[in-house]
C-alpha cells in the first residue's frame, strides 16, 4: 500500500483516484473547486457500483471510496510517496502546481504528470527534482483502460522509472514506453484527427453524426472522433491543440474555431452534458 496524492479531480483525476484506491492505495484527492471533489467522489461511487455490469467484477464500493480523502490544497500531500498531477492542460496552471508540490512533498516523492501534450522535461523544470518527475499518459476512462504511455523526461532517473512501473503494475496498467515529445504518440495523431473532424462540422461539410458514422460503420472504429472529443472534454482538446501549436510552431495544429466557441459556451462534452452530442445525464460540471 502506497500513499498516493492525486491533484485535479476532473475527468482524469477521478479516474486515477478510483484505480489507485481499487488497487488498495490510500488516496488524497486535491482540487481547488469543492464541487469537483464532490462530483469526483460521486463518480467513483457510481462507477464502482456499475463495475459488475461493465467488467463482470464486483467491487466493495464502500472500501474503495473509504480509501479516498479529499483536500483543497496540495499542502495535504506531505505524506505521499507518489503524486499524480491531473490539473487543467495549460502550462500556466500546471507550472505553479509543480512548484507548490515541490515545497509540500518530501524529496523522495515522485511526481507523475498526466498531461495530454506538455513535455515531461518541461514539467520537471518547474521543480527542484526533475529526476523524480515522469509522465504517465493515462487513458480515459482510467479504470477501464489497461495501457498507458510511460514518458521519462530528459532528466528522469532509472529509479523513478522503476518505482513508477511498480506503481502502475499494482493498478494492472501496462506501460508503453514513449520518448518525451510534445503530444507523445497518442495525441500527435489523435488531436489532428479530432481537429480535422471539427473543421468538417465548422465548414458545414458534414454533421457531427455523419462524421462519426463514417468512422464507426466504414472503418469499424468503436467510436467516432467527435464522440471521442466529447469524452475527452472539448476544453481539454482545445488546450492540447494550443500546446501542440505553440510547441511545434506548426500551423497544422491550429485549433478549429468551433472548438474555441464550444469551450467559451461551456459545451465541454460529456462532462458538461453537451458537446458535439447531447447526453442524458446532467454531466459532472453541472453537478
Ligand atoms: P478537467 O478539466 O476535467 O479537470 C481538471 C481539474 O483540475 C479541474 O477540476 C480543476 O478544478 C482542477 N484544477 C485546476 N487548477 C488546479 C490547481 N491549481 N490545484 C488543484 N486542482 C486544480 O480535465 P481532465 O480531462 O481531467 O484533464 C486533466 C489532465 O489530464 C490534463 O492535463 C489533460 O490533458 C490530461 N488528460 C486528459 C485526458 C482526457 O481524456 N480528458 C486523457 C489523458 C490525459
Amino acid at each position: 500500500m502506497t500513499s498516493v496524492g492525486v491533484v485535479g479531480a476532473g475527468v482524469m483525476g477521478a479516474g486515477v483516484a478510483h484505480s489507485a484506491a481499487l488497487a488498495g492505495h490510500e488516496v488524497v484527492l486535491v482540487d481547488v473547486r469543492p464541487a469537483a471533489l464532490q462530483a469526483a467522489v460521486r463518480r467513483v461511487e457510481r462507477d464502482c457500483r456499475m463495475s459488475r455490469l461493465l467488467t463482470g467484477r464486483s467491487v466493495d464500493t464502500a472500501a474503495v471510496v473509504g480509501r479516498i480523502t479529499t483536500a483543497g490544497s496540495v499542502a495535504a500531500l506531505g505524506d505521499c510517496e507518489i503524486v499524480v498531477e491531473n490539473v487543467t492542460e495549460k502550462w500556466e496552471v500546471k507550472r505553479p502546481v509543480y512548484a507548490e508540490l515541490d515545497d509540500a512533498c518530501p524529496a523522495e516523492t515522485i511526481f507523475i504528470g498526466n498531461t495530454s501534450a506538455i513535455p515531461i522535461t518541461r514539467l520537471g523544470s518547474a521543480t527542484n527534482r526533475p529526476d523524480r518527475v515522469i509522465g504517465v499518459h493515462f487513458m480515459n476512462p482510467v479504470p477501464m483502460k489497461s495501457a498507458v504511455e510511460l514518458i521519462p523526461g530528459r532528466l528522469t532517473s532509472a529509479e523513478t522509472v522503476k518505482r513508477t512501473r511498480e506503481f502502475l503494475g499494482t493498478m494492472g496498467k501496462e506501460p508503453i514506453p514513449v520518448k518525451d515529445s510534445c503530444g507523445f504518440i497518442s495525441n500527435r495523431v489523435l488531436m489532428l484527427t479530432v481537429n480535422e473532424a471539427a473543421f468538417l462540422v465548422h465548414e458545414g461539410v458534414a454533421t457531427a453524426a455523419a462524421v462519426d458514422e463514417v468512422f464507426r460503420n466504414c472503418f469499424g472504429h468503436p467510436s467516432g472522433p467527435l464522440e471521442t472529443a466529447d469524452l475527452i472534454g472539448i476544453d481539454t482538446v482545445l488546450y492540447s491543440l494550443e500546446v501542440l501549436y505553440e510547441h511545434y510552431a506548426d500551423p497544422k495544429y491550429r485549433p478549429c474555431p468551433l472548438l474555441r466557441e464550444m469551450t467559451d459556451a461551456g459545451l465541454h462534452g460529456r462532462k458538461a452534458g453537451e458537446g458535439f452530442f447531447a447526453y442524458e445525464s446532467a454531466g459532472e460540471e453541472r453537478g
